[in-house]
């Protein structure tokens, strides 16, 4: 017997990359481990010239595929060169090897996704004639016709991740019409990232049969509308035993700004412009219960004196990989 294994990568596209995925017909059986290396043409991706063209794809985390059904299976590989050492675009590896210096400390991570659904060149809700609806106010986690876009497609998305075994925690309607969330984990750092690569893949995936496009873009709409972050929260052991190593944390990323900043997403400046419940990129703040602050502690954390932070600064088209490498290297290095 032999099944459908969809390959899913990450290619090399500048400034943010895109997913690209085939398909390979194997045998049916076995674990991630025994699923064959595979290669695509990288000219056709950013990532190799014509002359020497081939890329070494290599399975990191498959799921059982929710679109395909029976035994077919997502396979999402880490780009190789053909020397078996990673490509520069493979920012997986680097977090690996963060993320095994750090193992001790049982990082977790809870990613909130936020994303902007798209029919032609207007977010969904806002009408095709040009204009604009009505002020940001009811749309978030909102019910009904005049104020909520795209439910099929998002209630079609949830049910493929639970149907994968993707873990998300749960999904809501944002404060820009036709803006959604998801969230994944909490989970390890490459868990986390590996998941929401393959949600990103069936969100996109499934935005085919509906007819609509699915945008990270973090600015989707100019004006007075929000953004698209990916807020992250983190924890370690100590913080999920110790409230001043949750400040700790905090504090450590106040200390190493510039860097994370670079490596939150592109276009992270038209984003974090101090307004729609961002702080200023340059300007870093932390504090309980903030969502103007650039990281905030929830107040749960801050009763029980034990838990984790959320940093708000990611933007919806960061790369996990990137943005949890940055935070186990600043923060892990900050704990007792
Ligand atoms: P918000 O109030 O900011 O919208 P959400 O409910 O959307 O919060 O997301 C919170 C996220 O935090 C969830 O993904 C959840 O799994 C994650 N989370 C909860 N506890 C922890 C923890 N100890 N460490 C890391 N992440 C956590
Ligand atoms: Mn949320
Ligand atoms: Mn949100
Ligand atoms: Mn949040």
């Amino acid at each position: 017997m032999t099944i459908k294994a969809e390959y899913i990568w990450i290619d090399g596209t500048e400034p943010t990359p895109l997913l690209r995925s085939k398909t390979k017909i194997i045998p049916k059986g076995g674990s991630v481990g025994d699923l064959p290396i595979w290669g695509f043409d990288g000219s056709s991706t950013n990532q190799a010239p014509g002359r020497e063209s081939d890329c070494v794809l290599r399975p990191v985390f498959s799921c059982p595929d929710p679109i395909r059904g029976g035994d077919h299976l997502l396979v999402l590989a880490e780009v190789l060169l053909t020397d078996l050492t990673p490509h520069p675009t493979n920012t997986r590896a680097q977090l690996a090897e963060v993320a095994g210096k750090y193992a001790e400390h049982d990082s977790l991570f809870g990613l909130e996704q936020e994303y902007t659904l798209f029919k032609g060149s207007r977010p969904l809700g806002f009408p095709d004639s040009g204009g604009f609806p009505g002020p940001q106010g009811p749309y978030y986690c909102g019910v009904g016709q005049d104020d909520i876009y795209g439910r099929p497609l998002v209630e079609a998305h949830l049910d493929a991740c639970l149907r994968a075994g993707i873990s998300l925690s749960g999904i809501n309607a944002e404060v820009m019409p036709g803006q959604w969330e998801f969230q994944v984990g909490p989970l390890g750092p490459l868990e986390v990232s590996d998941q929401l690569w393959v949600a990103r893949w069936l969100l996109h995936r499934i935005g085919e049969d509906f007819g609509i496009s699915v945008t990270l873009d973090p600015k989707p709409v100019r004006g007075d509308w929000n953004g698209a972050g990916c807020h992250t929260n983190f924890s370690t052991k100590e913080m999920r035993e110790n409230y001043d190593a949750v400040v700790k944390a905090a504090e450590a990323l106040g200390k190493n700004t510039d860097e994370h900043i670079a490596g939150y997403g592109f276009g992270i400046e038209e984003r974090l412009t101090g307004h729609h419940e961002t702080a200023h990129y340059s300007q870093f703040s932390y504090g309980v219960s903030d969502r103007g602050a650039s990281v905030r502690i929830p107040w749960q954390v801050a009763q029980e004196g034990k838990g984790y932070l959320e940093d708000r600064r990611p933007n919806a088209n960061m790369d996990p990989y990137t943005v949890t490498r940055l935070i186990v290297n600043t923060c892990c290095a900050a704990m007792p």
